[in-house]
């Protein structure tokens, strides 16, 4: 069986096929910068003799209807079937699932009306998912399609986690409440580290950290999320690339006196000029790695506080767990910034956190272990994708006989 795993963003539009049950990659394509002049496509495959191949083009892409459209006639060109055509299932990633669902599941019309409420909650992201799905279940009728979302790793989150101390009615009639995302990625970090460890995830605990362009950290007991970083929505929590994280809410009212900023603006402000852009101008860590050790203060004050962030969620959810088994890093930064990793570990021996310098600068790629005291460090592959196909699979297999 083959799943065809679709992440629809904004102006992007990212697919991979899959063959299941071993989630190994077939195809990896992705259309960026969709709507501008300058959109890219981008396409990864094997052929036949097993060999990595690759193709991109530059050229206008008007909506995701064109990149879909585009893909196929990459692929067409490459010699190879369409995706869809050779796709079983295909599996949506979608960002917010609210407090209506739990795991993945079979789209129907009653999910995509329960999908579109959800959008009250997520602007910047679940339309653009639904706009992915509704073209797809136009365009693929015969296909059963999935909705995998971020939010659902977290739906067992505890009251005292999910609650925010603000007036009931706003949890109450607006859903204002912590539901936390990167699911698939934090998902999939458990799934990686158990195996690695040959133990059942209900077995340890683990802090795992997302650092990638959005960062997030989540605190695991015995295989159930029980606090994370994010909030309401994927502002809340450790500094990112250009967003903020947590800071003081007055903040807001302060500068929207102070330099007569309306809503749209502050919204912005704290989702794309903050963060690292905000404090040095750049929102690339290896950049902003290159300025600092040439002396720039600002790209140096940036990490600083960018892994003091960071060090603090993991002394409070290492408070929250009891005892921590398992620390693991995952995505850009997380992978590849050994000096990062470095930088958040260190000073935590009382915890039983210490890094092997040697293994924390070894550059393999696979899942490994880079600590020498109690506390195991784990550096993780990053992949929603493969977790994303593995939910949808599981969920259609329980559903149907396909
Ligand atoms: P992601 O969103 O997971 O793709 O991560 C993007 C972030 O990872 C960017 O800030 C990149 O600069 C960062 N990154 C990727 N490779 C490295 C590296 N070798 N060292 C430091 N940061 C890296």
């Amino acid at each position: 069986m083959k799943i065809l795993v679709i992440n629809s963003g904004s102006s992007s539009l990212k697919y991979q096929l899959r063959q299941m049950p071993e989630a190994r990659v077939l195809l990896n394509a992705a259309v960026e910068r969709i709507g501008l002049e300058d959109s890219r496509l981008t396409l990864q495959w094997r052929d036949a003799a097993g060999d990595s191949r690759h193709r991109t083009r530059e050229a206008p892409v008007a909506d995701h209807r064109a990149a879909l459209a585009q893909v196929d006639a990459a692929l067409r060109e490459a010699g190879m079937e369409p995706a869809v055509d050779a796709a079983d299932i295909i599996a949506h990633r979608v960002v917010h699932g609210g407090e209506s669902f739990q795991g993945p599941v079979l789209i129907d019309d009653q999910v995509m009306a329960a999908i579109r409420a959800t959008c009250r909650l997520a602007p910047l992201h679940n339309p653009a998912n639904l706009a992915g799905i509704e073209l797809c279940r136009e365009a693929f009728a015969r296909v059963p399609q999935v909705a995998v979302f971020d939010t659902a790793f977290h739906y067992s989150l505890p009251p005292q986690a999910y609650r925010y101390a603000v007036p009931a009615d706003w949890f109450h009639q607006h859903g204002v409440r912590r539901y936390g995302f990167h699911g698939m990625s934090h998902a999939s970090v458990l799934r990686q580290t158990a195996a690695y460890l040959n133990r059942p995830p209900a077995s340890f605990n683990l802090i795992s950290l997302h650092l990638g362009n959005g960062a997030s950290a989540a605190a695991i007991r015995a295989g159930r999320c029980v606090d994370t970083s994010m909030g309401l929505t994927p502002l809340e929590g450790l500094v990112m690339g250009t967003r903020s994280g947590d800071i003081d809410p007055a903040i807001l009212f302060h500068m929207a006196r102070e330099a007569d900023l309306e809503l749209p603006q502050l919204e912005a402000a704290l989702n794309r000029q903050s963060g690292l852009k905000g404090l040095c101008g750049s929102n690339d860590v290896r950049e902003i790695q290159r300025s600092a050790t040439t002396g720039d203060a600002a790209a140096r004050l940036a990490l600083e506080i960018y892994c003091y962030r960071i060090k603090k969620y993991v002394g409070a959810y290492t408070a929250v767990l009891g005892k921590v088994d398992v620390l693991a890093f995952t995505a850009g930064v997380g992978e590849n910034s050994a000096s990062v990793r470095a930088q958040v570990c260190g000073s935590l021996e009382s915890l039983g956190i210490v890094l092997d310098q040697k293994k924390n600068d070894s550059d393999a790629t696979d899942v490994r272990e880079i600590q020498s005291a109690r506390v195991k460090i784990l550096v993780v592959p990053a992949d929603e994708a493969g977790e994303i196909a593995r939910q949808a699979f599981a969920c259609v297999s329980a559903t149907t006989t396909v």
